[in-house]
């Protein structure tokens, strides 16, 4: 029902409403509050400790305005009851002195902060008119809606109020019974009823569960019939390999493959023997070993008569692979061709023919591979390396060179279990956990400014035991004098003035592929002491002598990136040390640092800087994916999460194609819910 039909809603009101996205009763229904306060009782001002959010129910005793020091307007209230006073204020708001006069009743909600007296800045507020029996704005528990501009709480609160008495009973419930008796879920207008007006917290809590428990079940729903559909492809191709294949392989190697490799390969092995597409991720830390693991997928493609791909996100990372894979499968006779931009115009042309005729077996490469002039004969493999750095549809277009090829996406920031239920749930997961043998751990420091003498002698200890080092830096170029260090400038001034005896190499973004491929290939020659670097050496960079990497500025790295930086020591035979130089300023800048110096563990990593960051950002614009959840939070509610999908993948399994009667409102509500979105889930 449009939204108007309610009493007291013009066309004015209409418009501003439909600024929330409220068009219809059953928007208004689904508008859920942010936040509650309780307002049956209130606490008492003399018991408001500084630091703590207060819900305060008192009267103004005064209303003063004036000017701060800095010469700010600003707008004082002394509110006041029984027990004490404390004051409001509010900045550069001139227009709310309009708005309080002397002995009005005020609710305000903030944080009390002590200064001379009790104060709390910019708090919600809501002046108290009404002291009726069943008043939704006090007496009980009352919901906080998120606004905007002329909207006021008391408005929302009676139109919800409105919506629910006039429309909840038309609500039908899509959650089939079974499960609701299952998991102890009220009904939806019972739900819907307590989310806006709360008889309890316990009935609240109930409400909020059915909720959220209603949009995760619709959306794993939607993954069940997605795993489903992918699963009864049969149109893949059936690479054939055994035994004698996989001893063959092992012997090339100059190591025992770890028994998680062993599995990971296993794994791969029966899903490339199937006639469905392979759609797996492989997970597994920096430096634990996942290109071997690639290495053999691609060979069986190769010995099946197929082209095999493998593409990275750098220019770097692309040519490490290129001379990994040429020297261990040359031995085999086994084509192996590089494809990147740095390439010249004749050299890349070649190579586009060799792709075409088939030459080319194994094709390592970057973006390169997606141009549109590049076309394999018969692409059997697609491994896509560091495949967060990849947006969805560049995935997909690595597979289309193919017809429906085997895919193996690698990464090394693992997905905690969380997001592999939501967002990868249409994948199979290989876990390669630990690191090979023999690795010595990595010791992590976090210091500040006043301990750089001591770094830079540690610098030279480790160079003089023939070591070398990082230095990474956030910026290539200094943006201003105050602000992090940047390589360009600190590349200069170390050489010439810290380390004048030493030799420097700068590495950065910015460098054309020659130049960086020059750098790299003098650091691992041992030509250069100190690398000094952005982040770009963040994946793919194979030192083993490199034992020591300086983080300058550190709190400006997110975790996983300095979890990736670090990676890149600990390679070789010798105890690594990686020292964070800065200060932290926020809590979220310190926990980092804690987490850093604390593990080594890429999974607690991932699922500490997923916690930090949040779904969205963890997983990264590019290759978003997420559905859009609108009141579940999939790490708050991941409990709910996994009930919700046991739930929904067995009713998948009973009912594939949601035929039965009492399943159609499900159906309903996937095409309504999730239309269009949940195309970008998967990686397919
Ligand atoms: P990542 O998983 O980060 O891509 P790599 O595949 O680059 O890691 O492997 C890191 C290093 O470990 C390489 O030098 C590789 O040769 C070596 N390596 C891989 N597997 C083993 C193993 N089973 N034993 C010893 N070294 C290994
Ligand atoms: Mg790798």
């Amino acid at each position: 029902m449009d939204i108007r039909y309610l009493k007291g809603v013009g066309p004015k009101r209409a418009d501003i409403l439909r600024r929330l996205e409220i068009r219809t009763t059953y928007d208004m229904l689904y508008y859920l509050p942010r936040r509650y306060e309780d307002r049956s009782r209130f606490i008492l001002i003399k018991d408001v400790k500084p630091g703590a959010y207060v819900t305060l129910r008192a009267r103004v005793l005064f209303v003063s305005s004036g000017f701060t020091r800095r010469n700010m307007r600003v707008l004082r209230l002394a509110i006041g009851d029984k027990t004490g006073v404390i004051y409001c204020a509010w900045f550069n708001q001139p227009f709310l002195g309009k708005l309080f006069k002397k002995d009005q009743d005020i609710v305000v909600y903030g944080k009390a902060e002590r200064y001379d007296r009790l104060q709390i800045n910019h708090p919600e507020y809501e002046i108290i008119q009404e002291e009726k029996k069943d008043s939704l704005n006090i007496g009980r528990i009352v919901p906080i809606y998120p606004l905007t501009q002329d909207v006021t709480q008391k408005y929302l609160r009676y139109l919800a109020c409105e919506a629910v008495a006039t429309c909840v009973h038309t609500l039908v419930d899509i959650l089939p019974i079974n499960v609701r008796a299952r998991r102890a879920l009220t009904d939806i207008c019972f739900a819907i009823r307590n989310i806006h007006f709360p008889a309890s917290y316990e009935n609240l809590e109930r409400a909020r569960k059915r909720i959220i428990f209603e949009e995760f079940f619709i959306l794993q729903a939607a993954l069940a019939m997605k795993r489903k559909n992918i699963k009864e492809d049969s149109s893949g191709i059936t690479h054939s390999s055994d035994e004698k294949l996989l001893e063959g392989f092992k012997e090339l190697l100059p190591f025992e493959l770890t028994s998680s490799q062993v599995q990971a390969v296993r794994e791969i092995q029966s899903d490339m023997a199937d006639t469905k597409p392979m759609n797996r991720l492989l997970e597994g830390d920096v430096g634990s070993g996942k290109t071997v693991v690639a290495a053999y997928a691609l060979l069986i493609s190769v010995k099946n008569g197929y082209q095999a791909s493998i593409m990275a996100p750098t220019e770097i990372l692309a040519r490490q692979h290129y001379i990994t894979l040429s020297e261990l499968l040359m031995p085999l006779g086994v084509n192996v061709r590089l494809l990147v931009s740095g390439l010249g115009p004749d050299k890349k042309e070649e190579i586009r023919k060799e792709i075409l005729c088939g030459e080319a077996e194994i094709v390592v490469g970057t973006h390169a591979l997606l141009w549109e002039g590049i076309e394999f004969k018969s692409l059997g493999m697609a491994v896509i390396d560091e495949q967060h750095k990849f947006g969805v549809a560049q995935r997909r277009l690595l597979k289309q060179k193919g017809k429906n090829p085997d895919c193996l996406v690698m990464t090394a920031t693992p997905i905690p279990r969380t997001l592999a239920l939501t967002v990868y749930g249409d994948l199979d997961i290989s876990v390669i956990r630990g690191l090979p043998g023999g690795r010595l751990p990595i010791t992590t420091y976090c210091m500040e400014e006043d301990k750089r003498e001591s770094v830079y002698k540690f610098i030279r200890e480790e160079i003089e035991k023939g070591r070398q080092v990082y230095i990474v830096y956030p910026r290539i170029r200094q943006k201003s004098e105050a602000g992090p260090k940047s390589a360009t400038a600190m590349y200069n001034r170390l050489q010439e003035e810290v380390f004048p005896d030493l030799k420097l190499g700068l590495i950065h973004g910015k460098m054309s592929s020659g130049e960086k491929d020059k750098i790299m290939k003098k650091f691992k020659g041992k030509k250069i002491h100190i690398l000094v670097s952005t982040i770009v050496i963040e994946v793919g960079i194979d030192v083993p002598n490199a034992s020591l990497m300086v983080i300058e500025n550190a709190e400006n790295f997110g975790l996983s990136q300095l979890h990736q930086l670090r990676g890149r020591i600990g390679r070789g035979d010798y105890p690594s040390s990686c020292i964070l130089m800065g200060r932290p300023r926020t809590d979220a800048a310190r926990k980092r640092f804690f987490t850093m110096s604390e593990t080594q563990d890429g999974f607690r990593i991932a699922e500490e800087d997923l916690e930090l960051r949040g779904p969205g950002e963890f997983l990264g614009t590019r290759q978003h994916g997420l559905p859009e959840l609108r009141f579940g939070n999939i790490l708050r509610d991941f409990d709910i999460m996994e009930e919700a999908r046991k739930d929904a993948f067995e009713l998948i399994k009973r009912d594939p194609d949601l035929k039965e009667e009492r399943n159609k409102r499900i159906k309903e509500a996937l095409k309504t819910r999730f239309k269009g979105k949940l195309e970008l889930v998967n990686v397919g």
